[in-house]
């Protein structure tokens, strides 16, 4: 993987303050720049490499290294943790800290962990937001520095994954075994999108996979929500599930039970 961010500074697209469904308690979710991904259903489609984004409406500020692989905005780690402490109080209070999403954290390793390692010498918590989609050898090196995971599951079928994300997923599931293996904390997530990830065949298959992995603290599935249709929309970019409704309550109960029938420890949000 080339990585040419200049050190000490990576490109991310936007900062959130005071977010409250990014982990535990209040949080700033800092969101790094580019996907390996490209899912047909993504939230944050500003955030993916493509060079086409950057003529979208989302950006005002730009950092371009085509060539690694993303755009964005440059920030040094000094910026970034100036403005991630003066919400100090509130991480505290809440038991919250500071979330890495994106588009892909780990693909800026290098700035992922310098970024984690400041956040730990302030006593920061901090959560990685994944898709898991990385080297074993990126992830074994910043593991340690993690407090909490929250991994996607999408698609247990690989023809499946490549065909709605564009990558096969076998990496993504041994990345997520060998974390479970290693006894770190993972919240497993799974985006219900109608007609594509909210099939019973798929989601019995990722239960299967979750209890076979063991020592997952919880599974949060993720009802359907428009927001990334809008998004392309106004990156003019075909949106290619088409327009999609959100899961009934019926529908959402009836999945949360077969989660929660194989023993896992079920939240639903979206
Ligand atoms: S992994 Fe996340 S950020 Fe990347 S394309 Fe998929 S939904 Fe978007």
């Amino acid at each position: 993987m080339k990585n040419k961010t200049i050190p000490n500074t990576g490109a991310i697209f936007d900062l959130k303050k005071f977010a409250i469904h990014d982990g535990p308690g209040i949080r700033t979710t800092v969101f790094f720049s580019g996907c390996p991904l490209a899912c047909w259903w993504c939230h944050n489609p500003e955030g993916i490499e493509k060079n086409t984004f950057v003529n979208g409406t989302l950006r005002k500020r730009f950092f371009s290294d085509p060539e690694a692989g993303f755009t964005g905005s440059a920030v040094t780690i000094e910026d970034l943790m100036s403005e991630i402490k003066k919400d100090m109080v509130f991480y505290d209070q809440s038991g919250g800290g500071v979330t890495m999403s994106g588009g892909e954290p780990l693909m800026q390793p290098e700035f992922l962990a310098a970024l984690l390692s400041a956040c730990a010498e302030s006593g920061i918590h901090t959560t990685l937001d994944t898709s898991g989609f990385s080297s074993r050898d990126v992830l074994e090196r910043i593991s340690g520095l993690v407090d909490l995971y929250m991994f996607d599951i999408k698609l247990m079928n690989d023809k499946d994954h490549l065909k709605y994300t564009g990558v096969s997923n076998r990496q993504i599931l041994e990345n997520f075994r060998m974390l479970c293996d290693s006894g770190r904390r993972i919240w497993a997530r799974v985006p219900l999108i109608p007609g594509i990830t909210d099939d019973i065949a798929n989601l019995d298959s990722i239960v299967s996979f979750l209890v076979d992995c063991g020592k997952i603290e919880c599974v949060s599935l993720l009802a359907y929500n428009r927001i990334g249709e809008d998004k392309f929309r106004r990156l003019n970019i075909e949106y290619k599930p088409g327009p999609l409704e959100k899961q009934d309550d019926g529908k959402l109960d009836e999945i949360r039970a077969r989660f929660e029938g194989a023993g896992l420890v079920v939240s639903v949000g979206g």
